[in-house]
């Protein structure tokens, strides 16, 4: 039976990783396409589509152990006990997914065995410590959130709360769609985002928060206000269906452990440049899809997805090992 592929997807993390590099982009979005180049080489590819660098991990059992504790902070006062629970369940899991990593398969594809650690998975250095070092960082980044001073703000809010949103800690696609039907060129794709938390407060504001880690870029400096937090803004105008001169949106992101945070008001002019950006995104998109035909969302051959110039890149790729091997297929017209 012919392949049927999945809607064209735009986020801002399919966005940013088609400008990092187009080829990991159609290793992370085609996966499936590869079967006609090779199917072992697919197989591979969806291998190694599962695993996750080191510091990714932690910052996503940072964003896990926020999200709990933001939970918990719902049934105020928190009881006593709530914190060690969520520490000591955060550093169960973290061990259960680090011993599970450092004694699976490479190899093979089993679909049963999905996390693993790019570190393992291509025999990489790790601080010594490793397990011990990235617990500690999770917990000290939730100390770090704690002892801030918008703790307090978003603890009153919470607790005060008119409506309170946290995210799930796993995907729900359904929640991330934003509802763009009415613009033409966005109708056959599905465009998601979804911020760490908003609430909505007893005067009717909207307050939007993020969660972000690492180092924060001099463009961040510049220019606080990130395209992401546009999205969600966008996204909460179309599910609200409130223009944005009805709605007071603030939203804001923070930088763990160093509790920074960049962001405003939401403005027109900011709406107005998000829904620019995505049909501009969308139609670069199309430029690589068979007849420019966002429908089908049939890609060109594989050998069209450049890769990176910048080889400093490759080093800490996860799809390093399949992309060397793609090289001597691509020589060939294949579709
Ligand atoms: S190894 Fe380098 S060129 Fe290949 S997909 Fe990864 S980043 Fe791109």
């Amino acid at each position: 039976m012919p392949y049927t592929p999945p809607p064209l997807s735009r986020s801002i993390s399919s966005s940013t990783l088609r400008n990092h590099c187009q080829k990991k982009y159609y290793f992370n979005y085609y996966t499936n396409w590869l079967k006609k180049t090779n199917a072992d080489l697919r197989l591979e590819t969806l291998l190694l589509k599962n695993i996750a660098s080191y510091k990714m991990w932690i910052g996503t059992h940072t964003h896990f152990i926020l999200s709990d504790y933001l939970q918990a902070l719902k049934t105020w006062p928190l009881d006593p006990s709530s914190l060690k629970r969520i520490t000591d369940l955060s550093a169960q899991v973290m061990s259960q997914e680090f011993d599970f990593s450092a004694t699976r398969q490479y190899e093979t594809y089993d679909k049963n065995q999905k996390f693993g650690l790019n570190e393992h998975a291509y025999n990489k250095e790790l601080p010594s410590e490793p397990l011990q070092e990235a617990i500690r960082i999770v917990t000290s980044n939730l100390e770090a959130f704690r002892s801030s001073a918008l703790h307090e703000d978003i603890s009153t809010y919470i607790r005060d709360w008119h409506r309170v949103f946290i995210e799930d800690k796993e995907p729900n696609f359904e929640q991330m769609k934003v509802v763009l039907d009415h613009v033409p060129e966005l109708s056959w794709v599905n465009i998601r985002a979804q911020p760490d938390a908003w609430v909505v407060t007893k005067d009717g504001r909207y307050i939007i928060y993020d969660r972000k880690s690492g180092t924060i870029r001099d463009e961040r400096r510049k220019n606080p206000l990130s395209e992401q937090l546009k999205v969600y803004a966008l996204k909460l105008l179309t599910r609200t269906k409130k223009n944005i001169e009805d709605i007071s949106i603030e939203w804001y992101e923070i930088y763990v452990p160093s509790m920074e945070i960049f962001g405003g008001e939401i403005q027109d002019i900011h709406i107005q440049w998000i829904s620019d950006k995505i049909i501009s995104d969308v139609t670069t998109i199309s430029d690589y899809l068979h007849d420019n035909d966002v429908s089908t969302n049939k890609p060109l051959a594989v050998e069209k997805f450049l890769r990176t110039d910048d080889t400093k890149k490759c080093d800490t790729c996860r799809f390093k090992r399949v992309c060397d091997k793609l090289k001597t297929f691509e020589s060939h017209t294949l579709f």
